[in-house]
């Protein structure tokens, strides 16, 4: 896809940031540019129009840039997955392994119905721990997990764990 290069090329990689020997891939950018922008929702929405998808369940924080408009153009509701104490109803969480420590992701309980088939979208998978939790919350719900889907995947840590073991992973760049 002649696209993939010009999405590629606008994620611009920051050197020790947030800390010192981590390369962060910055997404600002690709935003930034409205032809890549486009590009890169349609490619997803390419890909998942007509799969009878009724959620797409976006991860706080800037899953939250892509997902709503994804659901938007797919005829899908958006359902946010956010960090613990955010949210104001009644919901479920689920912790996973960061590399230091802990982290939790909640979603109303109400967000979903049984019979519900979701889309996971996140800016960017590394080990596979964050789309892990969110496939939890999502089943746990009683929806079905169709496809878990990222701009970017990191192949370096990737192969460390989780991120095998998501059979219904997608992401744009590296191919
Ligand atoms: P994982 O749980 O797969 O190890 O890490 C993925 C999560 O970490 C995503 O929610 C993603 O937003 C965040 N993340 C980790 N490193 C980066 C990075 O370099 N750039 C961006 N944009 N997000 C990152």
């Amino acid at each position: 896809d002649p696209r993939l290069k010009a999405i590629s090329d606008a994620i611009r990689v920051m050197p020790d940031f947030p800390k010192p020997g981590i390369m962060f891939q910055d997404i600002t950018t690709l935003v930034s540019n409205y032809k890549v922008f486009k590009d890169t929702v349609d490619i997803f929405v390419d890909r998942y129009r007509d799969k009878g998808i009724s959620v797409v369940a976006g991860v706080e924080a800037r899953g939250f840039i892509f997902a709503p408009a994804i659901a938007l153009a797919i005829g899908a509701k958006f359902v946010p997955l956010r960090k613990p104490k955010k949210l104001p109803g009644k919901v479920i969480s689920e912790s996973y392994e960061l590399e230091y420590g802990e982290d939790c992701l909640e979603m109303h309980v109400d967000a979903v119905q049984q019979g519900d088939r979701a889309l996971v979208i996140d800016d960017l998978v590394a080990t596979g721990g964050t789309l892990s939790a969110a496939i939890r919350l999502l089943e746990r719900a009683g929806a079905e997990v169709v496809e878990c889907a990222c701009v970017i995947g990191i192949p370096e840590v990737k192969h460390k764990g989780t991120a095998e073991a998501i059979k219904l992973l997608n992401y744009l760049y590296p191919k």
